[in-house]
């Protein structure tokens, strides 16, 4: 980190890490970035976290890949067994031209002998745009199937699902900035004092002026202090505490009959299905008093103006369709969508996991959420890529991917910037899984856990390296730009891309992600009047975008959906249980998450100086009363043991936790939270439960 305020040259970009998208100034001296500045982006308004702030300088650490790496001969069988800071045990050096053709070669192989279904990929949200959209049109394109996914599918997918179901678009209805026209707020199954830390600075602006925060957790997450109400209810009972807040907006008739007339349909199913959610009945599953549910239900459906957040908290469950089905129910009665002030949103993780989703990263949607079953869809694309059909099956997601190689079926993949020995829930399933396959390429800037599987490791660019466009929790698309040039070798991710399609047969042709982007337009009307000169000048635009000189749309949905008769829909959703219910062998409830220094498997933030120094350990979070039950003091180690694992862990003492759970983040791979974790999946997002397994806690002998 710079202790000088002298620097060459600036920079803008966009901070790397979650889906706020802060709009930041690098300050670049001999080469290197040497420290970060919040500038005025329409989502940060100059503000920047800890992360943007400190957590650049991974970019520059010694464990950079630097060139192109072939697994040797000679190596050991594949598992987590090569330091990242000496590959060269496992892997040796190679040419660009030879690592692209033994990287191209071996996934052509399997593909012209086993069929193209032998190989999937996984992309990313750290790609751009650009870079996601060529990622799934290789797999599409070179291999003729859609088994191409990402980590939305570990974050947002069931909240997706049901917006689009619902409301007939997978984003935000409206930016978290609008909260400064709202009365009322709900945040719900998140966390964002931690990992939307700038939108939290937002919202509590927001209670400053006078605003209701309702913040409903089953932790006792830092926004409570700034809420009118907190209700920490019990873990896995969303759908009946949001039904009985829902129930009494019907029993005294607080709905908005106008809206749900005008705008709606399946309201009476709605209403009916209600009937059988009193708060009396409801209190008992979710742990909250009637009278708060009913206080809350006035608040919300009284307010002006109101929005809803929620997190993976809300997704990241058996019933995550269903809870999100429950919160855009609950929005829709209210009449608060499509106004200032009033929307839903889900607050998106990664800095760019909305644009991956939107360029079409997953299994089900082309680019624009359309789908590959139609089959006018499929030739829209096939006739912009000149080449033949691609398959109308659905494609399988990232667990179902995992299960198809143990069955013997995909024994090829493409991964670039994902780390799913690290990410995938069960992950010793996931990591047998990689160590099976018979030809893995991995793209990544680092020998990450996933990289460790790897047959070929192609040197990639961090997001400072790079030139591309990336899309926000709020919509807003916006410009990276590159700041450094990539150490030694490494190279930008989507000339590698092109590389790699080249040698699979595909005749590309792009010299500039500016010409894959004016592609993209071609099939995506969600980049309307949006071009990469406007991106390059203006800095972000939001979509939709109205004409060539409007900055894009920050509430969507004024004037009715984009579903039949322009009405968006009630789904009545009902109590499931979570997967694993605690018992006699397991009692507690595990939950795992992010914390403010570290992002998501930690292989940036754990190699940057100031996040690590802050947040050094793997740590685990419990009740104080339940450590002292235990005879465990604050820093001891404590094992943790459910159906799938165990492992050994520092206590940390936290009275936000409820007593029968523990929270543990999934940074830190000496002690891998996701060893433990359930990979049952919500029907509909195919989403894992990563908020609720039954976990045994054990005090360690040396404790
Ligand atoms: Fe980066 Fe998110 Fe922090 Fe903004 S809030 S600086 S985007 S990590």
């Amino acid at each position: 980190v710079g202790d000088s305020r002298d620097f060459d040259n600036e920079v803008e970009s966009i901070c790397p890490f979650c889906g706020v998208g802060c709009q930041v100034s690098l300050k670049i001296k001999d080469g290197k970035v040497k420290y970060v500045d919040g500038i005025n982006g329409p989502a940060n308004e100059g503000r920047l976290c800890v992360k943007g702030r400190f957590g650049f300088d991974y970019i520059h650490h010694p464990h950079r890949i630097t060139k192109p790496l072939i697994r040797r001969e000679d190596a050991q069988a594949k598992g987590l067994n090569v330091d990242p800071a000496n590959p060269l045990t496992h892997f040796r050096e190679a040419t660009w031209e030879e690592a692209l053709d033994v990287a191209a070669g071996g996934l052509a192989k399997l593909r012209d002998t086993q069929g193209g279904k032998s190989i999937a990929g996984f992309g990313s949200a750290k790609c751009t745009n650009e870079e996601a959209y060529l990622f799934q049109k290789l797999i599409r394109q070179g291999f003729g199937h859609n088994n191409v996914d990402h980590c939305t599918r570990l974050c947002h997918a069931s909240s997706v699902a049901a917006l689009i179901e619902n409301v007939g678009s997978g984003a935000v209805t409206a930016t978290f900035n609008e909260i400064e026209n709202s009365d009322v707020a709900i945040v719900i199954g998140c966390n964002p004092i931690e990992n939307h830390p700038v939108a939290a600075t937002f919202f509590k602006q927001f209670t400053k002026r006078g605003g209701k925060l309702i913040v409903m957790d089953p932790r006792g997450v830092g926004l409570r202090r700034f809420a009118t109400h907190m209700l920490q209810f019990r873990p896995g009972a969303d759908v009946s505490m949001l039904n009985a807040i829902m129930n009494v907006i019907v029993e005294e008739e607080l709905y908005d009959k106008q809206y749900i007339d005008a705008y709606t349909e399946n309201w009476e199913a709605e209403k009916e299905h209600l009937k059988g959610f009193s708060p009396e009945a409801m209190s008992e599953i979710c742990g909250i008093e009637p009278e708060v549910l009913r206080d809350v239900a006035r608040l919300f459906a009284g307010a002006n103006a109101a929005m809803i957040f929620w997190g993976m908290g809300i997704s990241q469950h058996i019933h995550g369709t269903d809870n999100s089905r429950c919160l855009i129910s609950l929005a829709l009665m209210s009449g608060q969508i499509g106004r200032p002030g009033a929307g839903l949103h889900p607050l998106r993780g990664q800095n760019n996991v909305q644009g991956a989703s939107d360029a079409g990263l997953i299994p089900m949607f082309l680019p624009d959420y359309q789908t590959v079953t139609d089959d006018g869809v499929r030739s829209a694309f096939t006739e912009v890529w000149k080449s033949g059909d691609f398959s109308a099956e659905k494609g399988l997601t990232v667990t179902e991917i995992v299960d198809d190689i143990h069955a013997g079926n995909t024994r090829g993949m493409y991964i670039l910037g994902e780390n799913p020995a690290m990410s995938d829930p069960d992950v010793e399933h996931a990591r047998d899984a990689f160590a099976k396959l018979e030809h893995l390429v991995v793209q990544d800037i680092f020998v990450t856990e996933t990289a460790c599987f790897a047959d070929v490791i192609l040197p990639a660019s961090a997001f400072y390296e790079k030139s591309g466009t990336v899309t926000n929790t709020n919509r807003q698309v916006q410009m990276g730009r590159p700041a450094v040039t990539p150490p030694g070798e490494a190279k930008q991710d989507w000339w590698i891309e092109v590389e790699l399609a080249k040698r699979l047969g595909l005749d590309w042709g792009y010299t500039d992600p500016s010409e894959v982007f004016a592609e993209m337009k071609l099939n995506m009307k969600s980049l309307d009047n949006i071009t990469w000169d406007r991106l390059v000048n203006e800095g972000a635009v939001t979509y939709p975008s109205l004409s060539p000189t409007d900055p894009g749309q920050a509430i969507v949905f004024g004037d009715g959906f984009p579903r039949p008769d322009g009405r968006a829909k009630f789904t009545p959703a009902s109590v499931i249980a979570p997967d694993e219910a605690p018992d006699a062998d397991y009692p507690m409830i595990l939950t795992t998450g992010r914390q403010l220094e570290h992002w998501h498997t930690g292989s940036m933030t754990r190699r940057s100086k100031v996040l690590d120094a802050v947040e050094p350990e793997a740590n685990c979070s419990l009740h104080p009363k339940t450590l002292r039950t235990m005879g465990v003091e604050p820093g001891d180690m404590i094992r943790l043991t459910t159906r799938r694992g165990s492992i050994e862990i520092m206590a940390r003492a936290d009275r936000a936790i409820a007593e029968d759970m523990v929270f543990l983040p999934f940074a830190f791979v000496e002690a891998a939270a996701n060893i433990l974790t359930n990979p049952a999946v919500d029907p509909y997002g195919k989403i894992p439960e990563f908020k609720f397994s039954a976990v045994r806690v054990e005090k360690q002998d040396s404790a």
